[in-house]
């Protein structure tokens, strides 16, 4: 290899890393380098202009955001840890409202939401951004992803509730990445999707503040709630904090809103039967027993490549752990084919719901939520 060729092998080199160092960058480090942001920047990436809520206007031209814990203080042409809400001549902008990168029709079982509207199709939208850093997360490259670098499309939220009309859904899902931080989208959407006669679900890692929060279960129906592990789990995996989600479980359940829980157990990090157990009595205790949890499958994934995917038999003893502590509606998941992803009656043990993945196979609750003998079950089954 001549001098010229070994300059050139050694400048693809040093791109492919730079490549590869960038895409899987988070959104902290993304935004530590990211240009100041101006009207003109926001309408050139074809973002949103729209005012946030929940924000305070400091006297030197910085912004308090109040949406979440974190309580960003944001000065000018910059933005909070999320990436999306940005404080352009001393007013906090939402850049993702009503810019969507991901629009799908799921099944509700696949958000998952067990004991909600099943069988039925929810329209799942999804900007980029995120308030939490988890190193695992199973959707970074739009969670981690900065609006400006996102393939995004225009989608109002008169046009999400009329598509989600015309396809057939029975309600509307803010899901995929964390829709606490296009908070106005969704609300705006949950007007209007509530006129509709659709329903609303949140699918989030509850790290919000409590005003919002309220404001938002004014059209929320069902919420899944991520509860990812004990305290020390949030610091270290997440760079979060575990009592505001606690908090939120709280207030969702105080409000009327039908919340189901994930906890996604990944190996040597939150897989410990002691924390598990913890959790378990901590939600039978403060929350009731017939919140329904979901122990999730671990895949490596995003930053977090160095350990299996979650052994079924873990995810057994955590099923276990969850029935010794009076749970009832305990859920196995991403392990298609396992016991613990049917419902069973809480009265005679019949399995009234039979799944496999996100399918139905066999479905014995009355249009009412009764099982056959006639014992109600708990969700919303219209
Ligand atoms: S929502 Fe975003 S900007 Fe607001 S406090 Fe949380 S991370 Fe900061």
């Amino acid at each position: 290899m001549n001098r010229t060729s070994r300059k050139i092998f050694v400048l693809i080199l040093l791109l492919i890393v730079f490549l590869f160092v960038s895409v899987d960058a988070s959104i902290i480090d993304k935004i530590k380098k990211a240009i100041v942001i101006t009207a003109e920047r926001i309408q050139g990436w074809n973002l949103s202009l729209h005012e946030a809520m929940f924000y305070k206007k400091l006297a030197d031209g910085s912004v308090q955001c109040q949406l979440c814990p974190f309580k960003c203080i944001i000065p000018e042409g910059g933005r909070g840890i999320c990436g999306v809400r940005a404080n352009v001549n001393g007013t906090l902008r939402a850049m993702t409202y009503g810019k969507p990168v991901a629009v799908h029709i799921d099944p509700i079982e696949k958000k998952p939401l067990f004991h909600f509207q099943p069988q039925s199709k929810s329209f799942s939208i999804a900007t980029a951004g995120c308030n939490l850093s988890c190193i695992f997360c199973q959707n970074w490259t739009i969670s981690q992803a900065l609006p400006e670098e996102s393939q995004h499309i225009t989608m109002m939220p008169e046009q999400v509730v009329q598509q989600a009309l015309t396809s057939g859904c029975k309600s509307i899902a803010y899901t995929y990445s964390e829709p606490t931080v296009f908070f106005e989208y969704m609300y705006d959407t949950g007007v209007l999707a509530h006129q509709a006669g659709l329903k609303n679900v949140w699918i989030t890692c509850g790290y919000i503040n409590e005003e919002p929060l309220r404001k938002l279960c004014e059209v929320l129906d069902g919420a899944n709630v991520d509860l990812k592990g004990p305290t020390q789990f949030y610091q270290e995996y997440t760079k979060s904090g575990r009592e505001p989600v606690l908090r939120t479980l709280k207030i969702l359940r105080e409000e009327g809103v039908w919340v189901e829980i994930t906890n996604l157990i990944i190996p040597g990090a939150n897989d410990d039967p002691d924390s598990i157990r913890a959790m378990c009595r901590w939600i039978a205790d403060s929350l009731g027993t017939d919140v329904p949890i979901h122990f999730s499958r671990f895949h490596p994934n995003y930053k977090l490549t160095d350990r299996p995917q979650t052994p079924i038999k873990t995810l057994r003893m955590a099923r276990q752990i969850a029935m010794e502590e009076g749970l009832q509606y305990v859920y196995i998941g991403n392990a298609p084919g396992e016991e613990g992803e049917d419902t069973f009656c809480p009265t005679t043990g019949e399995k009234v719901i039979d799944r496999k993945g996100f399918w139905i196979l066999e479905y014995k609750v009355s249009p009412q939520g009764k099982c056959p003998d006639g014992t109600p079950l708990p969700g919303v089954w219209k």
